[in-house]
Parts: structure tokens; sequence; C-alpha cells
């Protein structure tokens, strides 16, 4: 395969990052990390391919037309994979609009400048050029009191305004390639969870918490059910789908791990009972900090992934388990105290824009 060069925006987010660092890896591409940097991005996750001569931060804005216009004509991309959004439920409730424009209008943004840049290509670069947009099964809703699995036919349904933005995201996606044969591709994938997680998101949340020997919040009565899968077992399937995916078509992504959130807590408390039975003072067991607290409005209940199309039609299957991803990723914050710290800091936005020394 000749070189690819690949606009990923998002990339310094955390599923966006492990993107951009298995791309670099894998050799065979040149990535253009176009990311607008907010509280979400953070460029020391990819402290450890930013040396690289195929890795180069664009910091744009997706709402900025003209500066999308500008980075598409410089780097003329094969492909682009679209994660850059507004991604935290809880923050959508509190103030819908970010989402609004980065998830919805920012989409639309990117969509325009990719098909008139699509519309000027040579008809081989057209018939290579791909559209990857990255959404989550979220927008499916809720699957209360029943067993089914979420397809890829399975009807949108959002609860949130975080949803209802991806979802809104996704029927644009669909739009441009019915109406203007853009070659989009989508993907709806279940919870991530692994190295690098912003630390407001549950699973980074309850170890840190867990390590400072404070209280851990469960929502509710903890029965809320997700389907949880490992980051970089996502990254595989979207460079997978990248490169062999059909055009048209959608892929639902997930690890069948589907776990309540009290589970989830419950075992990162075993797993800190074997790696650090030394415990913050004054803390017998980490189970005796779990906490409930009140829900959050319109939680839904349960969310569960059919990826039996991904599995069939492209040969992605998820590496690692919950218990063998979870177990890395406790490791890894233990491991890597400096990144946490420099984010719970304020550090890491602070030296963007000129703060610190
Ligand atoms: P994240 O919040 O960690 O990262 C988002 C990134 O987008 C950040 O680097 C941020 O700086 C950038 N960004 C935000 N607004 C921007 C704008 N206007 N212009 C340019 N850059 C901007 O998110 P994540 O968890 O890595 O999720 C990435 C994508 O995957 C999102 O589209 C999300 O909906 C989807 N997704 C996430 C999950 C999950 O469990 N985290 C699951 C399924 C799908």
């Amino acid at each position: 395969m000749s070189m690819k060069k690949i606009i990923v925006t998002g990339g310094a987010g955390f599923i966006g990052s492990a993107v951009v660092r298995q791309l670099i890896d894998q050799k065979g591409f040149n990535v253009i990390n176009l990311d607008k940097l907010t509280y979400a991005g953070n460029l020391d996750s990819l402290s450890e391919i930013a040396h690289s001569d195929r890795y180069l931060h664009e910091m744009v804005d997706i709402c900025d037309a003209n500066e999308l216009a500008n980075v598409f004509n410089k780097h003329k991309p094969n492909f682009v994979m679209h994660l850059a959004a507004e991604s935290h439920v809880d923050r959508s409730i509190d103030g819908p609009d970010d989402f609004i424009k980065t998830n919805i209008n920012g989409t639309f943004n990117l969509l325009e400048t990719a098909r008139h840049y699509f519309e000027n290509l040579e008809d081989i670069d057209k018939k290579n050029f791909r559209f990857h947009h990255i959404s989550t099964d979220e927008v499916y809703g809720d699957l209360v009191g029943s067993n089914d699995l979420f397809t890829e036919e399975t009807s949108y349904s959002p609860s949130s305004p975080y949803s209802a933005s991806k979802a809104a995201s996704d029927h644009l996606v669909r739009a441009w390639n019915r109406t203007y044969r853009l070659p989009v591709i989508i993907t709806n994938c279940s919870n991530n969870y692994g190295p690098y997680h912003f630390p407001e998101k549950l699973i980074p949340h309850v170890i840190l918490n867990a390590l400072h020997g404070k209280p851990l919040p469960v929502y509710g009565d903890g029965q809320q059910i997700r389907d949880w899968l490992y980051v970089e077992d996502h990254a595989r399937a979207l460079i997978k789908v990248v490169t062999e995916g059909e055009i048209g078509e959608t892929y639902n992504i997930g690890g069948h791990n589907e776990k309540t959130n009290l589970e989830v807590v419950k075992t990162i408390c075993d797993i800190l009972e074997e790696l650090l039975p030394k415990k913050p003072q004054g803390i017998k067991n980490y189970h005796d900090l779990i906490t409930f607290v009140k829900d959050r409005p319109g939680h839904d209940v349960r969310y569960a992934i059919d990826a039996s199309k991904i599995q069939h039609k492209l040969g992605w299957v998820p590496q690692e388990t919950f218990e063998t991803g979870l177990l890395k990723t406790v490791k890894w914050y233990i491991d890597n105290r400096e990144w946490w710290e420099r984010v719970l800091s304020g550090a890491y936005c602070l030296e963007r824009i000129g703060e610190l020394e």
C-alpha cells in the first residue's frame, strides 16, 4: 500500500490519540492531527510519536470553514477520520451549546469542506478517498428491560443532548453520501476505556479517587449496563474500517462486555486491592469508598452492541477481555502519575495558552 495521508480530527483526545499513535506505529501513514485543543485535547497523550516526521498537528476548529479548507488544500488527504466532538454526557446536560456547535455545525463544515475537496480530485484519487465518521452506540437510545442488542439497523432514539447531537451528525454524514456521493463510512462504538482517558469519565475517575482515598461516586443504584471496549481495540477497528470498509456502510463496534456500573467500580477496587494493598491513610478496604449519588437525568439503563458485522465482514475481533483491559488500565494510571497529575492540575491546558513558563 502506498503512503496514505490521513486527517484525524480530534487526534489529541482519548480515542483520537490512540488512533494517531497506532497509525504512526504502523508506518504507511502520514497523519495530520486537526484538533482545536479544548479542555479534552491533550498533546501529552501524543508525546511518544510527536517527533515522527509523519506526524503534524494543525490547531484548527472544525467550526472554522476557511481554516478547514486551508488544511485540506495544503495537505491533500486520502482519508479523513472524524473524531473531534464534545463527548461528555454530563457536560452536555449542563451546557448543550458547544455540543450543537461542534458535533452538528462542525460536522456540517467538515462535510462541506470534504465535498468540495473531493469533487475536485482526479478520478483515481476520488476512487480511493474515504470520509470516516466516528460515532457512538448512544444514538440508539436505551435497551431497558430487554435482551436485545443494537444492530446497524436499530432505529435512532437518543436521550441526552450529547447523543442527540451525535445522531444529528450521523444523519448529515449519510445524507452527504446519498445526495452528493461523498464516500463515507460510519462506525458506532460502545463505551471505551483505557490509558490517557480524561479523569472526569467513570473508570479513570474511580481509579484516581481510590488512589487518593476519596469517595467513589456511583450514579443511582449503579445498575446501568454499559458494553465496554478497550480503546486500543477500538483504534484497531477504526483503522481496519477506514482502509478496508465498504463505502456507505455502517459498522457497530463493541466488546461484548456488558457490565453494570457498580460491577465496574467493584472490579477496579479488587484490582487495586491486589496491586496496591498499601492504601491511603485511614482506608481499610477500597470497596468501603463506594458512595451512591443522585442519578443523572435521562440516564439510559442499558446499552449493548452486536458487533458481528465488523467481525464477519472485516475480520475484526477485540484482543482484550474486560478483565485484561481493565488490569492494563489500572496499571497504566499507577505507572503514569505524571500524565494525570498534569491533567488534574490544569498545567497541560495552561501551557498551551502561554500562562506557564
Ligand atoms: P474526547 O473528548 O476525549 O476528545 C475530543 C477531541 O476533539 C479533543 O482532543 C478536542 O480538543 C477535540 N475537539 C473538540 N471540539 C473540537 C473542535 N470544535 N474542533 C477541533 N477539535 C475539537 O473524545 P473521545 O472520547 O476521544 O471520543 C472521540 C470520538 O469518539 C467522539 O466523536 C465520540 O463521540 C466518539 N465515541 C466515544 C466513545 C467513548 O467511550 N469515549 C465511544 C464511542 C464513540
